[in-house]
């Protein structure tokens, strides 16, 4: 089964990629990008970045990157369409009700950069 690539890069444009992946890591930021841990490997210091402009993810540390729909199969597990199903609901695409939506726990200390 295929989706049409427009369907796909709607929820890909629309879908909050930060505010999803802070669901999951801690996300500081560092100019027009957002630092925090690798979920996908064990380190000390932020080399995990997204893009918050691309909606794109890239980690410097063990190579992972993507998309939301990759990193929602990736966190998750979910298949191709769970995640862009997911991802609809999350950008509101079309308005349904977010029934099956895990909440986003809010961010711990409120991004702020050193005045
Ligand atoms: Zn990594």
């Amino acid at each position: 089964m295929k989706y049409p690539t427009h369907v796909i890069d709607d929820v890909c444009r629309q879908v909050d990629f930060v505010d999803l992946v802070r669901g999951f890591v801690d996300l500081k930021p560092v100019g027009s990008s957002w630092w925090g841990l690798c979920p996908f490997h064990a380190e000390k210091t932020p080399s995990f970045k997204v893009d918050s402009t691309k909606n794109l993810y890239h980690c410097f540390g063990c190579g992972a990157g993507g998309g939301p729909i990759t990193f929602m199969m990736e966190m998750t597990g979910q298949s191709f369409l769970e995640a862009l199903k997911d991802l609809a609901e999350r950008a509101n695409l079309p308005s349904r009700p977010r029934s099956t939506a895990k909440p986003i726990p809010g961010p711990k200390n409120p991004p702020s950069m050193r005045s």
